[in-house]
């Protein structure tokens, strides 16, 4: 048997209030977020990183939270820092699961695939990703 190998990363937003340690997969579950309120909130398409129970170490007091409801009628709850407004963290009530907005990891080298999703739906005409085994 196999086992499951993770490993510990640390990462802030931008002006430094928020600082966390993550556990995550070898190889992390990313999306690509293409959709409207990804575009809406962010300003463009987001990459995120699907999180295991408990995986992340961080003040959530120091978050300010935005929700709404996603297209399943579900909540989404956006978290950000209360101070520069960096996306640190979105819930997803329909997965139940907390995702990680990528970049404000340290160290990005272990992000090496992606999936694109509502890419088919509203990616800017500008991108272009032909291979069809990351996008939906
Ligand atoms: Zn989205
Ligand atoms: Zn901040």
């Amino acid at each position: 048997m196999s086992e499951k190998i993770f490993v510990n990363k640390k990462g802030s937003c931008i002006c430094g209030a928020i600082n966390f340690t993550v556990k995550l997969d070898e190889i992390p579950r990313v999306f690509n977020c293409h959709c409207q309120d990804c575009r809406k909130k962010i300003g463009g398409m987001i990459s995120i990183i699907e999180l295991r129970e408990n995986a992340i170490q961080i003040d959530m007091e120091r978050l300010s939270i935005y929700e709404h409801s996603g297209g399943s009628d579900k909540k989404i709850k956006k978290h950000f820092c209360k101070k520069c407004a960096a996306p640190v963290l979105t819930y997803v009530e329909r997965w139940n699961k907390y995702y990680l907005y990528a970049g404000l990891l340290d160290d990005i080298s272990i992000l090496k695939k992606a999936i694109n999703i509502f890419y088919e739906s509203s990616h800017f005409p500008f991108m272009n990703i032909e291979d069809k085994k990351i996008k939906v």
